[in-house]
């Protein structure tokens, strides 16, 4: 007989494709929606907040949108709401954080966390950074990333020297040019971030065991789901079919998975292990809570 997975994670992905940024590789940037798309997004974000509700088991969330979620009031109260909730072991947003975070003193920062993004062409360094003490003060777990790209190498140095030691910082890998990064930039990178050299390749994934499809799925706002974002094949919907008969244990069909909120859930990698019940939001286990006010400093390349 079919169950459901001891603990359920989803990443939700739904209507919202806008920005109040404009960094300029992103299709998102400045993007406008109308009134009729907006509306639509709220009220897909309440359906899945009222079906959370009523969901027996334990779950995990994580909200990958298409561009900044926060920024709209909704995604706030979705997360103040979902935190709450007792079977909700841990919901999380990716977010630029310029949003207002007062939804997090009203949230339960036990299961709250959030996967912020500092884009150093969008936003000062201090301002960024006074968001992240907002959080430390209000006792939110948060990573903290930027796009490894070499125009941003000061600001990393600087980010990493300025922001509390139990803070991970991540750094995404630039993959579009295999030849990107020297030896020695990968080796300063590295010690920034222990998982950098993770992020710098695509792994080799089909026919590999890959909880998506088992205790991982992708949703979108029509409640359509997934495997994961990068497998396009539907397996159901979240409102309509019986969860417990579409879960099951399938090989990864992609050649290859890049992005860490794919390639988390592949098993060689035993990701679950090192980021243990932080992994939605990127927070490897070892990392302390927030609030800890000492910087570990910024390593030094050599060139
Ligand atoms: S903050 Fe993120 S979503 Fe917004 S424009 Fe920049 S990369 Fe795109
Ligand atoms: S390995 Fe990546 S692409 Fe393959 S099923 Fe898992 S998450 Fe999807």
């Amino acid at each position: 007989m079919s169950a459901l997975p001891p603990l359920l994670r989803l990443l939700y992905r739904g209507s919202l494709e806008s920005c109040n940024y404009a960094c300029d590789y992103c299709p998102f940037a400045k993007a406008r929606e109308s009134q009729a798309h907006m509306q639509r997004d709220r009220a897909e974000v309440e359906r899945f907040v009222a079906w959370a509700r009523t969901y027996p088991g334990r779950l995990g969330i994580l909200f990958t949108p298409w561009g900044e979620a926060l920024v709209r009031p909704w995604y706030r109260a979705a997360l103040r709401e979902l935190s709450r909730l007792p079977q909700v072991e841990r919901v999380a947003i990716q977010t630029n954080l310029a949003a207002p975070l007062d939804f997090v003193a009203a949230s339960d920062t036990d299961a709250l966390a959030l996967w912020a993004t500092y884009h150093p062409t969008q936003v000062t360094r201090a301002r960024f950074l006074a968001r992240c003490r907002e959080l430390d003060a209000l006792g939110a777990r948060y990573s903290v990333g930027v796009v490894g790209l070499r125009e941003h190498f000061a600001e990393l140095r600087a980010l990493r020297a300025e922001l509390p030691a139990g803070v991970y910082l991540w750094v995404n890998a630039y993959k579009r040019d295999p030849d990107y990064y020297t030896p020695r930039e990968v080796a300063w990178l590295t010690e920034l971030d222990p998982h950098f050299a993770l992020n710098l390749r695509a792994h080799a994934s089909l026919g590999q065991a890959c909880r998506t499809g088992s205790s991982t799925l992708s949703v979108d706002g029509e409640g359509t789901l997934r495997r994961c974002h990068f497998v396009d094949a539907p397996l159901g919907n979240l409102y309509q079919d019986a969860l417990a008969e579409l879960l099951r244990e399938r090989p990864c069909p992609n050649a290859r998975c890049g992005c860490f909120i794919g390639y988390a859930h592949l098993e060689r990698l035993e990701l679950d292990a090192e980021f243990g019940p932080n992994l939605l939001e990127r927070i490897p286990a070892r990392y302390a809570r927030p609030g800890v006010a000492s910087g570990q400093g910024a390593p030094t390349m050599r060139r």
